[in-house]
This record gives structure tokens, C-alpha cells and sequence, in this order.
């Protein structure tokens, strides 16, 4: 069977998301753009999840939790799970790993923990938008540890990508699955992934209502699974 899914997308959680951008709200755009599946994945932080799972319940959305970590060097890798449990242990995890940097709401944006009714539960102090101190070669171990897989982010972008940092994506990450935002760069960047059969997903890194979705991310799946296999079966395509 082939799905639709959006994997990437930021929450009022991400100083550089939208406040209005609730977990609630990401669940439900992603139902009215007809996704299957679709992900949360704050900056180095998963603790809108909670309210993201409940509300990805309530609308019908096979929900996948996850972050957009900060390695040492400054890129960006997806991380993604397939359960809330999962999830916030990885959230602790990476918190713990956090370069600690006083959030200035009035400069970098507001850091805002919701429930799934919108309410606000908690300003998140330290800016999330930082690095860790975990190194891009250990990001992937990381992520399988506690029952997850690892991607980097955004390839082709100029900002806090692979490629661009590095100049290739080096093989010692051991990732097999890449993210692209643009799927008129799928040639161009084939040369720098050191894989011989990659997956490469198509998400759309979000950070307004609007844009969920917006990458048209497809992806195959075994048929006759049920909605509640959908977020194992897209880790298990990923690993
Ligand atoms: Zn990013
Ligand atoms: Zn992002």
C-alpha cells in the first residue's frame, strides 16, 4: 500500500515555529492535507509530543514521534520513533546532551509547551534551536539505542545540512535514509549519499500551519497492515 506522509514538521515548541502552530493543529492539517502519517519533530525536543499523540489519535493520523537533533557540528538529523514511550526517553536523553543557552523569547521566539487543547503548560527555558555536544557520527547508535532510527535532515539545504557543513555526508554516520527538501535535487545530491540503495524521504520541515505537507512524501508499505502498524512499518523502511 502507499501512504502519504509528512515526517518533519515543527511545533510552537521550535523558537523559529509558529506559536499558533499547536501539536493539535499539526495533527489536524495534517488530516485536512490527507497524510497518513506525519511526525513532530521539534528542535532537540520532543515535549509536545505528548499532546501531538493524543490529538494525532483523535483527527486519525498514524502519529510518529521524534526531534530534529543538533549534532556538535551544527547539522541537523531527524530522529524519529514509533512510539510515545520511545520518544521522551530520547527527548531526556538529548535534553541531558543540550548546550545550555538562556532562551531570549524576544530575539530567537517563544519556546511553548501545549496540551492538546492549545493550553499552554510550559515556557522551555534554554534554546532549543542550539546544538548537543553529540557528534554526527554517533547520532544514528544514539537513535537505535532507544528503539528508533536517524536521518540527516535537509541535505540540500545550504543551512545546518550534511552537505553543506561537511562537504559530503560522511560514511561513519552509517545512515542509510536521507532527507531532501526538494525533489528537483534528487541527482544532484545522489552523489554524496554513501549508501548503495538509499531511502530518501521527502518531508517538508514545517514551522507554519501552511506548509504541512507541502513536499508530497509517498512511501510503500507491506498491504493489509492496519493505521496502528503504519509508524513501525515506516521505521522498519527507514532502518
Ligand atoms: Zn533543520
Ligand atoms: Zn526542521
Amino acid at each position: 500500500m502507499r501512504i502519504r506522509y509528512d515526517l518533519h514538521i515543527h511545533s510552537c515548541l521550535s523558537p523559529c515555529g509558529d506559536d499558533e502552530l499547536t501539536p493539535a493543529t499539526v495533527a489536524g492539517m495534517a488530516k485536512l492535507c490527507g497524510l497518513d502519517a506525519c511526525a513532530l519533530t521539534d528542535h532537540n525536543s520532543a515535549k509536545n509530543c505528548p499532546a501531538f499523540f493524543k490529538a494525532a489519535a483523535f483527527y486519525g493520523v498514524a502519529p510518529l514521534g521524534g526531534l530534529e537533533l543538533s549534532t556538535v557540528e551544527g547539522v541537523h538529523v531527524l530522529c524519529l520513533f514509533d512510539t510515545l514511550e520511545k520518544t521522551m526517553d530520547f527527548d531526556r536523553f538529548v535534553y541531558s546532551r543540550l548546550l545550555r543557552t538562556e532562551n531570549r523569547p524576544d530575539f530567537f521566539g517563544e519556546q511553548l509547551v501545549r496540551d492538546e487543547e492549545d493550553a499552554i503548560l510550559a515556557r522551555e527555558p534554554y534554546l532549543l534551536s542550539g546544538d548537543t555536544d553529540i557528534p554526527f557520527s554517533e547520532a544514528l547508535g544514539h537513535a537505535k539505542r532507544y528503539g528508533g532510527v536517524a536521518l540527516p535532515a535537509h541535505i540540500d539545504r545550504q543551512a545546518n545540512g550534511a552537505v553543506a557543513v561537511f562537504g559530503t555526508v560522511p560514511p561513519e554516520g552509517g545512515f542509510t535514509s536521507f532527507e531532501l527538501r526538494d525533489r528537483d535535487n534528487l541527482n544532484a545530491y545522489k552523489i554524496y549519499l554513501p549508501a548503495d540503495d538509499p531511502v530518501i524521504l521527502f518531508d517538508s520541515d514545517a514551522h507554519r500551519a501552511e506548509e504541512i505537507g507541502a513536499a508530497g512524501g509517498t512511501m510503500h508499505l507491506p498491504d493489509g497492515i492496519s493505521p496502528a502498524e503504519i509508524p513501525r512499518e515506516i521505521l522498519r523502511a527507514l532502518l
